[in-house]
């Protein structure tokens, strides 16, 4: 079996950078399990399903398709053989993604996808209920978390970076990504919680490469 290293946080709490660079340094294959639940949220909006309807939207969860490949040090997706680009981290989707999320066939869906990336070799995993709910016989579970507003700026900046925002809107993306810790921390379904016996990382005074390395070091 793989050696799977689950990273666990809020929004923004440096899970992507850090995780990325993790995979990078120790050869693994970084999995953002946020972009899967991003790209069900894109493919049942395009598909014009009513999004305020969970019978429709599980019924959608039932046939949709994404495709995995390694490629460098991560997981690729496919859909219809082209990798979806930024405009699955659009406000748009940033307002749907939550909602979508709780349905439980989503999540039975991602999570069968998820566990099924263990062949592929050795993960980094990072989400919301990685250690708690998809590889729970994980001895790597990691949490990261980071003061709300230092969380806001780094992912005002960087959507500012993407064309999503402009420099005044920090306080609307702090709003957004706040509701959204509140609907991931309160849903019924593998809600946003700290895994039993994780490694606590607070990382609001810390660079990318100490979160890195602090992980690094606790690999059992
Ligand atoms: O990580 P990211 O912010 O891209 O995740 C987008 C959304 O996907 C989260 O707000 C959450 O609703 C959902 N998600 C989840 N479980 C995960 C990863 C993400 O519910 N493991």
């Amino acid at each position: 079996m793989s050696t799977v290293i689950c990273v666990d946080g809020p929004a923004a709490s440096g899970k992507s950078t850090v995780s990325k660079l993790i995979a990078q340094k120790i050869g693994y294959l970084y999995v953002d399990s946020g972009a899967l639940y991003r790209i069900v949220t894109w493919l049942i909006k395009e598909d014009g399903c009513n999004m305020s309807s969970t019978e429709e939207i599980a019924e959608f969860a039932k046939n949709a398709r994404v495709d995995f490949l390694p490629k460098e040090n991560r997981v690729a997706y496919e859909v219809k053989g082209r990798e979806p680009g930024d405009n699955i981290r659009s406000p748009e989707i940033n307002a749907l993604v939550s909602p979508v999320s709780a349905v439980p066939e989503v999540r039975a869906l991602v999570t069968g996808w998820l566990r099924g990336m263990r062949s592929l070799g050795n993960l980094v995993v990072e989400g919301r209920d990685i250690g708690s709910v998809v590889f729970p016989d994980s001895v790597n579970r990691f949490y990261l978390d980071a003061d709300p507003d230092v969380r806001a700026r780094r992912r005002h900046k960087e959507d500012v970076a993407k064309g999503f925002a402009d420099s005044a809107s920090e306080g609307k993306v702090k709003e957004s990504l706040l509701n959204r810790d509140k609907i991931d921390s309160t849903r019924k379904a593998a809600p946003l919680t700290i895994p039993e016996g994780a490694m606590v990382i607070d990382t609001t005074e810390m660079t990318i490469e100490q979160v890195a390395d602090t992980i690094i070091v606790n690999i059992k």
